[in-house]
């Protein structure tokens, strides 16, 4: 698309990026990884987005998950509407927070729940719990799982397995990360180790359910359930982040399709994106024993002013009540159709790719499979970023808006209908040659 006609956008965005650093409210958003001007979207309405220059795209990025329903669903906004007008913030206990808790502890092996206000918010605090708890510092995560921007959890590498993290940003001190291990994913003998000489100052591991951060990376059969069982073995409490699967990788995450199926139960899991419908709420639950050290019941502090306030836990329990089995049935659907499709027009154009999956969530990575299936971040890592970037603009130009980013997860709601599954198929070959 030529700069005049994303002229308005353009415009936004060079004062954006006087006031605000990159002209982004979070890097996911701008365009340094595939160049050009991120599109200003000015409203949405189901599947799709509508830019501040007047063009429609059809929206697979869902605002990075919560929007399982698609943009503006009538119900969420008209109880959302209803909510505004009794008042917007209290600091009381509220109604909506208990049927929301209700809805999740239905949903889920967690026993009680606290809500907080973003995904971040909720692994830092299940981690302050999981330390209190069991009285341990260490914290073991994945290379390639994100967690928030909780500073002891971003974290590379040491230079040997069983070694400590350093700081993977500048502004993040080495003490901050002195306590955290990073495994590669999928990666039994890595965890093994690291148990076999830590395992006793180990207060929790935590992993994405399904990594989704590197581009979508299931956890290899039983993966999951061996790091459930390692944990119990050592003490340790087993940390599922579900802020990303839950409630969108099937209804009740991707525990749903593993553990429930598996018999294995999480100590502690988190959870945000579609539980807020769109609004900043986030949640941790588990055992009622180890919820139980959380203040003011136990000796654990957490805190938040506007957590679980009445927006965000209406607009939450609307979309849950409203996300049936049909919901995730069509959404499994066009996720089917849209992969399929995609993997079928690379395969044409001999882009080399692999498509992979965890529940309905998705993504194509642009990597030779001549080495396998995508298994952890060193996998993920050998992504062609510049075929993804010439892939991404005609996609763009053909009215699809992909995440500016190789290692993303694409999202599909359950407004994406016939049209709008229409028009990324039509998109897909030419796109495809344009990464060729
Ligand atoms: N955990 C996972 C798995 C995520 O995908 C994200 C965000 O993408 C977070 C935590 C952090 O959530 P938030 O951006 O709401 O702080």
């Amino acid at each position: 698309m030529s700069d005049s006609a994303v002229s308005t956008s353009r415009a936004l965005f060079e004062r954006a990026s006087v006031v605000t650093p990159g002209g982004v409210n979070s890097p996911v958003r701008a365009f340094n990884a595939v160049g050009g001007t991120p599109r200003f979207i000015r409203s949405a309405q189901g599947a799709w987005l509508t830019d501040a220059d007047g063009h429609d795209y059809v929206d697979l990025i869902c605002s990075w998950g919560p929007m399982l329903l698609g943009h503006a669903h009538p119900e969420v906004t008209a109880a959302v509407q209803a909510a505004v007008g009794r008042g917007t913030s209290y600091g009381t206990p509220t109604e909506p927070e208990v049927l929301l808790a209700e809805e999740i502890v239905g949903r889920t092996p967690v026993e009680q729940v606290r809500f907080v206000s973003s995904g971040t918010e909720a692994t830092m605090s299940a981690i302050r719990l999981a330390r209190g708890f069991t009285g341990r510092d260490v914290v073991v995560k994945f290379a390639g799982c994100y967690h928030g921007h909780v500073d002891s959890l971003l974290a590379s590498a040491g230079s040997g397995l069983a070694t400590f993290a350093v700081p993977g940003t500048p502004g993040v001190p080495a003490s901050s990360t002195a306590l955290t291990l990073v495994l590669p994913y999928n990666d039994r003998a890595a965890v093994e180790q690291v148990f076999a000489e830590h395992g006793d100052r180990i207060a929790c591991l935590i992993t994405e359910a399904a990594a989704g951060n590197m581009g979508v990376v299931p956890p290899d059969p039983g993966f999951n359930g061996f790091l459930a069982e390692t944990c119990r073995t050592h003490g340790a409490l087993f940390v599922t982040d579900e802020v990303m699967t839950g409630f969108r990788a099937s209804s009740r995450g991707y525990w749903g399709i593993d553990g429930a199926q598996e018999g294995w139960v999480p100590d502690l899991m988190t959870f945000g994106k579609v539980m807020g419908g769109g609004f900043p709420a986030a949640a941790f639950g588990g055992r009622a024993e180890v919820m139980g050290h959380l203040s003011p019941q136990g000796p654990v502090y957490q805190a938040g002013t506007l957590s679980g306030n009445p927006i965000a836990t209406t607009a939450g329990l609307t979309t849950l009540r409203l996300a049936t089995d049909e919901v995730y049935d069509h959404i499994g659907g066009v996720a089917e159709t849209l992969k399929t499709a995609a993997a079928e027009a690379l395969t044409r154009a001999g882009v080399p790719h692999v498509v992979q999956s965890a529940g309905t969530m998705f993504s194509v990575f642009f990597t030779d499979p001549a080495h396998g299936p995508v298994r952890n971040f060193e996998d993920a890592s050998r992504t062609d970023s510049t075929a993804y970037a010439a892939y991404f603009h005609a996609m763009l130009d053909a009215g699809v808006y992909l995440p500016p980013s190789a290692y993303e997860a694409w999202f599909v709601s359950a407004a994406h209908d016939d049209r709008a599954v229409q028009t990324v198929l039509d998109a897909l070959p030419a796109a495809s040659q344009a990464a060729a």
